[in-house]
């Protein structure tokens, strides 16, 4: 695919696009052939004048992402791999609630990435490996959720932005993806219905407190003291845990909202129980929730989760102290989902062997 020249429409709001039609309606009604019916081409669109959809082919890109191969896993996660205009490749997976085990099971969460690679280096994640290439475009953003949607058949209800690269790196993009994402003339994907994951970028948690959508926010901590933190993820030195937990209260007070800490589980680095104890002390102080998950580990770099004792053992510790903490079953994990891993194979089997074929 060459790099197009046109704006891409999933890049745009309604009040823009309709600015560059002769008629509001208009707009309305290419919207409702992009999210509604999916449309594969402006040629599509038959409800709207000849030279009209001639028009919106020579201004407007239509597609951002190309399916290069997606793979299920046992449990029913499915894991996509897109493919950019610039030949750059991206993760996307579905996630669905597990049937019967939960009250929500018709619950479908699509994971999106937001850049090509990241530039955070966290010790044991297999995105940054490579460090960061590019931003996505916020069509390139809502393409993944598109076409999961169109390739499962399944109508997505929840976003986590936990895919590859830094989301609060990419924030006006970002930040436009999910606000298309939400708009009831897009997707109508509820606020609340939407999580952002950050490595901890504590002036981007600030504006973030500031701007009126209310998306839920998860902050990756994987360390209760710096010394810890600092180890395995190098923005600590940047934004030490005073600054970033203090955006985090900033953030609890002027949006009214509760966040949640994500710590991973890796055997011998963070997982004593004197981290679980401090962990449980920063948590109280901000109502947050605690995600536990165990490492999910990468081919190639040494970290490994504990055992479940362990793991057990250091969520009982913040249960005991009053702090609201799951530990995550693993999704996913025979797929390599999730951790940049899918990307990372394709990637490293690259120019010489084509992709593996789907299934
Ligand atoms: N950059 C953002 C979002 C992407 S990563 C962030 O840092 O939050 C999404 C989550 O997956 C983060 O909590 C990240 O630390 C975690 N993660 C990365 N590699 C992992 C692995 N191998 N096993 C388990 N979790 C991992």
């Amino acid at each position: 695919m060459p790099v197009p020249d046109q704006p891409n429409i999933k890049s745009f709001y309604r009040n823009e696009l309709a600015a560059r039609c002769d008629h509001p309606y208009r707009a309305d009604q290419i919207l409702q052939w992009i999210y509604e019916k999916q449309a594969e081409s402006f040629a599509q669109m038959t409800n709207l004048p000849a030279p009209f959809r001639q028009f919106l082919a020579a201004s407007f890109e239509l597609h951002a992402v190309k399916t290069l191969h997606t793979r299920h896993a046992t449990d029913t996660t499915e894991k996509f791999l897109f493919q950019l205009h610039d030949g750059a490749l991206i993760e996307t997976v579905l996630i669905p609630a597990t049937p019967g085990l939960t009250s929500q099971s018709d619950r479908h969460t699509v994971c999106v990435s937001t850049q090509v690679g990241c530039a955070y280096g966290c010790r044991f994640c297999a995105s940054g490996l490579a460090g960061v290439k590019r931003n996505l475009t916020a069509a390139e953003i809502v393409d993944q959720v598109l076409h999961v949607q169109e390739l499962s058949g399944e109508r997505v209800s929840n976003i986590v932005v936990m895919g590859m690269g830094e989301p609060l790196a990419n924030y006006d993009n970002v930040l436009r993806a999910l606000r298309i994402l939400n708009a009831p003339w897009a997707l109508g994907i509820g606020a609340r219905k939407i999580t952002v994951s950050t490595v901890g970028l504590a002036p981007q948690i600030r504006r973030l407190a500031d701007d009126p959508l209310q998306i839920r926010l998860a902050i990756s901590l994987h360390g209760a003291t710096d010394d810890v933190r600092q180890q395995i993820m190098p923005v600590n030195k940047k934004h030490p845990l005073n600054e970033l937990i203090e955006a985090c209260e900033y953030y609890h007070l002027t949006k009214g909202r509760l966040l949640t800490f994500e710590f991973i589980l890796i055997e011998g680095v963070n997982d004593s129980l004197d981290q679980a104890h401090k962990l449980a002390a920063l948590a109280a102080r901000l109502r947050a929730k605690v995600n536990l998950i165990p490492y999910n580990p990468v081919a190639g770099l040494p970290w490994r989760r504990p055992d479940r004792a362990r793991c057990k053992a250091f969520q009982r510790v913040l249960q005991q102290r009053g702090v609201t903490a799951t530990l995550r079953t693993e999704k996913g994990t025979d797929i390599n989902a999730a951790c940049g891993q899918l990307r990372l194979q394709t990637e490293r089997s690259r120019p010489e062997s084509p992709p593996p074929s789907p299934h």
